[in-house]
């Protein structure tokens, strides 16, 4: 029992206009419902002048607390050593992990990147990129999964599909959105909140390529779809939310000031519907959705 969080990189709330937003082409039957019954569109730009960009909207996201304020400004990419700082204190996995709650990153991680990664701590001399969620999870004391637990079914590749992984020549099966949410599904059994980072929205919204990002939507509204099959709603609680917009304007190279959706999607949803406006408000949320859920086998039981 407990809290799934789909972060989907790049993903804006668009004009209903099929030349330039490839949700509109696409064939999204659970989007759709989605957005229907279980949509709070929320405000990505955190009051800072300019476009909404991964580092600061990330790190918003993964802390409740406004990071492009914070700065002055939003940055774009990879978080800089002041956010880097702010993650390790504050992030949603840390608060979580202090609590007692078992929490797990699902990415699975190349091994390469993952042995870099180990260098640089030893050393203290090799910087390597790292991604928010990367940060966060490092500093909460959680595992970076690896080849080894994607072989396993304990993790799952950021396109979902691993034709990357093949791309690169590694051995590993083609994957798709069954096997993904059979992967989740397993993990939820011992975990209590657990997220998953797709990105391939915000690379292909930055490429500009209709045909690719009307692909990769009906990827996620297949897997979206699944999920909801699979996961008992009443007795967890799917989040999925973004960072900024961008695929849904396939007409600029750059991200959008559009609004972002939030899906709140199983128990105790109608409750934190409410208090979600801005990108500040999801970590909270997701904090005090979590409680009840994790108390429910007790209520059950009286
Ligand atoms: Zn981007």
């Amino acid at each position: 029992m407990g809290l799934f969080l789909l972060f989907i990189d790049g993903m804006g709330l668009g004009d209903e206009d099929a030349g330039i937003n490839p949700f509109v082409r696409a064939f999204i039957p659970n989007f759709k419902a989605l957005m229907r019954d279980n949509m709070v569109p929320t405000d990505a730009t955190l009051g800072v002048e300019g476009l909404p960009q991964s580092a600061t909207g990330q790190t918003t996201l993964f802390t409740g607390i406004n990071a492009s304020q914070l700065l002055g400004r939003h940055l774009h990419g990879f978080p800089n050593k002041e956010l880097r700082h702010l993650i390790m204190e504050h992030s949603l996995l840390k608060r979580l992990k202090d609590k007692g709650y078992r929490v797990a990153n699902c990415n699975a991680y190349r091994d390469e990147y993952v042995s870099q990664i180990l260098k640089e701590d030893t050393l203290g001399k090799r910087k390597v990129l790292k991604s928010v969620t990367t940060v966060a999870t490092l500093a909460a004391g959680i595992r970076l999964r690896t080849m080894e637990h994607l072989l396993e079914g304990r993790a799952i590749y950021h396109d979902i599909t691993n034709e990357i992984l093949l791309k690169k020549g590694y051995k590993v099966p083609l994957s798709d959105e069954n096997r993904a949410v059979h992967t989740i599904i397993s993990l939820m059994k011992d975990h209590d909140f657990l997220f998953f980072e797709y990105f391939l929205t915000d690379i292909a919204g930055h490429g500009q390529q209709m045909d690719v990002s009307v692909d990769i939507i009906q990827l996620l509204d297949r897997f979206i779809g699944k999920l909801i099959k699979n996961v008992d709603l009443k007795k967890n609680l799917i989040i999925i939310t973004s960072d900024h917009g961008n695929i849904e304007d396939i007409t600029t190279k750059t991200h959008t000031l559009n609004k972002v959706p939030t899906f709140l999607i199983g128990s105790g949803q109608d409750k934190l519907k409410g208090d979600i406006k801005s990108l500040t408000d999801i970590s909270p949320a997701i904090e005090k959705g979590l409680t009840p859920l994790l108390e429910m086998p007790k209520a059950l039981n009286v």
